[in-house]
């Protein structure tokens, strides 16, 4: 993949809680003495005796929670291989890692997936952020049983002690560099199913964390101002229609194995901010971003639909 940075689309993504939210601190180990402390506790920036305090004060304003960014890049990565598996299922476009199906070798012979996601030998394109408390909300206790490994049933008087999050709003920064426009038209569908163009308050089919089967982790997403900025030397140049690395690097795109297209015209961008600090630099932001994602989940649709993507087979 080029090393130079051509193109980038920056969005930041609020996640509201609409169940009770789980994501275990793996650095929390419940103390010996149990008495009042739980079996788990949220992600959080604090040290384990700030947790062990808080807990036991019962006061967890001095707590810094977060979603880490890992966590929500497998969320999206699992979403948006469910999205491209049900596509043409008898000719699939998505690499299966476990089944002798993953992707080899760089960026040109990467699945769909990988292409975005990244693989064992390719770096990916998208970049997914720890996301910070936004708005604090409750904390709760919920107790969960212990399921018997052996026979999966409830161990009889084993309960798990858990502390959740409720009402809590966290936002992530997620950045796509070098990006191709299906890649955010794949993206576009991600976006869709945590609700962020609804309209309304529902969570979407999208959940974070521990308990699903629970109704746990039920989230709701929104998107604030989106961004698209280009590398470009035409110092004169201000006005952009969107490009994706097929357009812009079309005579690189046998090598990378870029998906070439038109620039998308219809006014999807706003003139550039050029900063006088660093002239080439050039961000567009984006206009309206309903009709932005429906344009980019039309050219995903469509070369997927003219089987631009070689199937993975064994
Ligand atoms: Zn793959």
């Amino acid at each position: 993949m080029l090393k130079k940075a051509v193109n980038e689309c920056r969005l930041t993504l609020t996640i509201h809680s609409k169940s009770p939210l789980l994501i275990k601190e793996g650095r929390y180990e419940q103390p010996e003495s149990k008495g009042k402390m739980p079996d788990s506790f949220f992600v959080c920036r604090n040290t384990p005796s700030e947790i062990k305090t808080a807990v036991e004060k019962d006061d967890y304003s001095k707590i810094r929670f977060y979603l880490p960014g890992s966590s929500l890049r497998g969320v999206i990565r699992s979403h948006a291989e469910k999205i491209a598996r049900t596509l043409i299922p008898e000719e699939p476009i998505c690499c299966i890692p476990h089944n002798g199906t993953a992707c080899k070798g760089g960026y040109k012979n990467s699945c769909v997936i990988c292409k975005l996601f990244g693989s064992k030998e390719a770096g990916g394109r998208i970049h997914i952020y720890d996301s910070e408390t936004q708005r604090k909300g409750k904390v709760i206790e919920r107790y969960g049983n212990a399921i018997d490994r052996f026979t999966g049933g409830v161990s009889r008087g084993l309960l798990f002690k858990n502390k959740l999050l409720k009402e809590y709003i966290f936002t992530s920064q997620i950045i796509i560099r070098n990006f191709e426009i299906w890649q955010l038209g794949l993206l576009a569908y991600v976006l869709r199913d945590f609700n962020v163009f609804s309209g309304n308050d529902k969570p979407g089919l999208i959940t974070v964390g521990f308990g699903k089967n629970r109704g746990f982790g039920r989230v709701k997403g929104s998107i604030g101002d989106v961004w698209i900025t280009y590398f470009d030397r035409d110092l004169g140049r201000d006005c952009y229609e969107l490009m994706g690395m097929g357009e812009i690097e079309y005579k690189s795109s046998k090598l990378y194995g870029f998906v070439t297209g038109d620039p998308l015209s219809g006014g999807l961008l706003v003139e550039a901010i050029i900063d006088a600090e660093a002239p080439y630099r050039k961000q567009c932001k984006v206009k309206d971003n309903l009709e932005f994602f429906k344009a980019c989940a039309d050219v995903w649709n469509k070369v997927v639909n003219d089987r631009k993507f070689s199937s993975v087979s064994k």
